[in-house]
Order: C-alpha cells, then structure tokens, then sequence
C-alpha cells in the first residue's frame, strides 16, 4: 500500500472525520476487513457481512494498531465515516492505482480464473514485482483490498474479476482499468442465476469492453475454441490476441497429450516461436489456462522459452483444486472439491482416467466421488446424467454419488450406461462416503473428490487424509 494520510483518504473516498486527532497521520499498512489481520499503520475497513458487522471490531481493530475505521457511523475511535464502505474502498482503490500507473491485467470467464490467475501471475514474477489476487477474492470487496496492496515497486496487477450479474464485471474495471483483458470461456457456471449463457457472454464481455483501443495499447487476449468468447472481439477496441487449439490462434498448443500421470504436455506456438510444455498441474483444462496466460506474458515481452519453463514449473498457488497427495498406503487423493461444473467436471474425469491407466493395470482402482453440480437451471437434470455416463465411457473404476437429488441423477446416468455403471453407488453424505471408501480402499488406488463449493467435499478428501 502506498501511504496516505487520513485527510487524503477522506477527500478520495468523500467522507467525515471522526474522533480523528491528527489528520496527518499516515495510513501506511495494509486496508483490511479483518480486524485479525490488522497491522500496525493499518486502514480498518468496518463492513457488515452476514453474520458479523466489522463495526463491532473497530475499538479493537484501533487497539492494534489501526490509525482509522472506515465506517458508516461514528465508533468512538478514529474514523472516516461514509455512506458506503464498499463503495469508498473503490474509490480508493480507483485513486491508488491511477496515482501508482500500475499496469493492469484483468481476467474473467466461468472456469479456471483463478487457475489461470496463478499462472499468470507466476510468469509475470519472473518479469518483476507482481500483486495478484489471493484465492478468489474476485469481489466488489477483495479486488479493491487487493489493488491497494501495490506500491511503487509493482509493475503488474494481476486481477481476477468474477460476476454474479450483469454490470459486476463493468464496475470492477471502473475500480482497477485494466489495458490487458482476458476471458478464459463462457461455460454453464451460474447459469440458472444469469438465465442462459448468451447472457454470462453479455456480462463477461464487459471486460474487453472496459479495455482501451488498440492504439493506447489495449489487448483482449480471447479464447479461439469458445464460439461466444471469440465473438467478444467485435465488442473491443483493443487488439485481439487469440489463444487455443484453433488453427487461427496467435498462441496455440499443439500435439496436446495427457501423461501417464494425468499431467498435460504439448507444444507452445507464439508469433516468436514455439517450445515444449508439460505441466506439474493435473488436468487437460489447464491447457487453456496455460495458453492465456502464456499469451499475457507474450504481450509484456516474456521470451517463449522462458514462458515454457515457467509454466512447466508452475505448481497449485489456490488449494483444493486438482490437489494431489498420496499417502502412504499408496492411495492417491485428487481433491477437486473447491468446485464443479460440468467442463471442469469432464475435464476432472478424463485426468483421473488417465492417472487410473497406471494404476489399473496394477490392479488398483480408480474411484470418482462426486457431488451436485450447482446453479444448472433446467440443464441440471441432462448435465448430472451425462457426467455420470462419461464417468463409465472413460471406464472409471466406481461412481460414488454423495448427496441429494442431483447426485441420484448422477448415479442413474452412470446406471442407464450400462457396463460397471450398474454397481456404481448413491450415498446421502460426506460420511457415508468416507466410511465406505475407508473400508474398500487397496493401496494403488485412485480417488477424485469433485462437486460444487456448497457441497463441502474437501471433508472427504481431508478425512481420506487423515487416515494413513
Ligand atoms: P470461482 O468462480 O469459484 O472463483 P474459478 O473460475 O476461479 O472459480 P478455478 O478455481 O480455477 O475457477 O477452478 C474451478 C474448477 O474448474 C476447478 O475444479 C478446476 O479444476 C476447473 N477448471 C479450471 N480451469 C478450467 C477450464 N479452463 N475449463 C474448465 N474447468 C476448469
Ligand atoms: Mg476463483
């Protein structure tokens, strides 16, 4: 964060002081909304949340070391008091980043942002002091927290930007204008809530959008192989930069593969040349994201070679995400249980078919434990069903379906295709799950946790953990 002094961040965010001694006082540590995350110099930003309101942590937030509360009231400590506090963590974001002229990557898309977000921002290291999103705090709330962590030193923000509407993604690049926009694929995440994806295009496209044109050095870096991302073009003024498998990309992979290991190889083609990848993350999807952000780094003049080494050492930065641990039986646990939808369902699948291909023909099995997939609309009940047929055209070794409805869809599909398919099983929870697979597991074996977020999956991969 740079410093600023509270009667600064009083006029960028248009608030009041309150109880405020010495207006010069320099906010100088990081902006948190965590009071346990305070440091000393820290900005305190008091937002109410569900079940807590930041307002109640101020006093003690001030105790360790804040030099003020952003807040919508008066706390009794220092404060500068605002209608909205949300709204003036973007404003001050907003004034940081155009005080700073930091450089500004923003990516979005329905899958594998903050995959994608990783790799791009473990490239750009290589290049010089990067600030990107933790985890997935791709928020009206955590970007600005984000942002306000660059300082003079940092040449790239590297941002994640996720939409619940339409117009999230166009005020998030009001807070942090982005000249490098990236959309990864326009998938049937969320689509229940948006009503269609013609309609997540239209809320995704605000990005490329936002960009500026060409000539002021705007870039839309677009997915070749998704029909709706391609057409993004036509709604930016900035230069398109193509990537994927389609003859036409301007980064491209060819002779794509999956190891014996689940891990993907191919080859790198820029307009600069073209080296060998392959990747220490598990999962043909990571083909994709590797390919934008290679060619994100391609845009701020990182060599090919030097792109192809980076990305076959980049390693899981965000947990729960195609995790893989063996233990010491032998048993391998992929824990993909951050979330699901059907791409990165498929995708998940084929990894675990792959990683089995070893396994198997030692005698071991490949299990695939998974739950719903939520926020599918009336694509839901098609989409549970055809999962669970893929799961037996890739011949894993057994389907556990954990969980309600959706989950006896998936095992029905798995059922109605016939082979293994019938013996694969329905179980209610998490711990029906566990307790099965502790009693059937052989060393060898392969398991892959998948469902969506609300599900809470990870408690059996951390079980299955657990026990050695
Ligand atoms: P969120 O909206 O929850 O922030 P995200 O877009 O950041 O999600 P990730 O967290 O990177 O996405 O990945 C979510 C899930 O999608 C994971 O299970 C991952 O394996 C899978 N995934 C990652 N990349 C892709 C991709 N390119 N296509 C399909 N699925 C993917
Ligand atoms: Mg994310």
């Amino acid at each position: 964060m740079i410093a600023l002094s509270l009667a600064e961040i009083a006029a960028i965010v248009g608030g009041q002081q309150h109880d405020i001694p010495d207006p010069g006082r320099m906010a100088e540590g990081p902006v948190v909304r965590d009071s346990r995350d305070v440091r000393p110099g820290s900005l305190f930003a008091a937002i109410a949340g569900e079940r807590v309101d930041g307002h109640d942590f101020a006093e003690r937030a001030v105790a360790d070391g804040a030099v003020a509360v952003l807040a919508t009231r008066p706390v009794g400590v220092p404060a500068i008091v605002v209608p909205d506090v949300v709204a003036a963590l973007g404003a001050l974001a907003r004034a940081v980043v155009d005080k700073l002229g930091t450089d500004v990557v923003a990516l979005t898309g329905s899958a594998g942002k903050t995959s994608t977000k990783d790799l791009i921002a473990q490239l750009l290291q290589r290049l010089g002091p990067t600030v990107w999103t933790p985890g997935s705090l791709n928020n009206e709330i955590g970007l600005p927290l984000t942002a306000l962590t660059a300082g003079p030193e940092t040449r790239t923000l590297v941002l994640e930007m996720g939409a619940r509407g339409i117009g999230h993604i166009r005020y998030l690049t009001e807070l942090t204008p982005p000249r490098i926009g990236v959309v990864l694929n326009v998938g049937t995440a969320h689509v229940g809530e948006f009503g269609g994806r013609e309609q997540i295009a239209v809320a995704k496209g605000e990005l490329v959008e936002a960009l500026p044109p060409a000539d002021a050095g705007g870039v839309a870096v677009l997915n070749a192989d998704d029909p709706l991302v391609r057409a993004m073009s036509d709604r930016t003024k900035a230069r398109t930069v193509l990537f994927g498998e389609a003859a036409d990309a301007h980064v491209r992979a060819e002779d794509v593969r999956l190891t014996a290991t689940g891990q993907p190889s191919f080859t790198l083609h820029t307009p600069t040349g073209c080296a060998a990848v392959t990747m220490r993350l598990y999962g043909e999807h990571h083909v994709s994201n590797a390919l934008a952000a290679a060619a994100v780094a391609h845009e701020l003049g990182m060599p090919v070679t030097e792109i192809a080494t980076a990305l076959s050492e980049a390693g899981q930065l965000s947990r729960w995400r195609m995790e893989v641990t063996e233990r010491a039986d032998g048993v391998t646990i992929v824990n993909d249980a951050y979330n699901a939808n059907p791409e990165s369902m498929r995708a998940a699948l084929r990894a675990l078919a792959a990683m089995g291909a070893a396994a198997t023909a030692k005698g071991a099995r490949t299990w695939a434990v998974l739950g719903r997939m939520a926020e599918l609309g009336e694509e839901s009940l098609a989409e549970h069903d055809a999962v669970g047929r893929l799961a037996v055209r890739l011949n894993v070794g057994k389907l556990v379906a954990v969980g309600g409805r959706e989950a006896a869809w998936l095992q029905m599909g798995a059922y109605n295709e016939g082979s293994w398919g019938e013996e694969s099983v329905h179980v209610s929870d998490a711990q029906a799950a566990v307790d099965l697979l502790r009693s059937e597991l052989r060393p060898g074996d392969v398991v892959l946790v998948k469902a969506s977020r609300s599900v809470g999956l990870e408690r059996v991969a951390e079980q299955l953990l657990a026990v050695d």
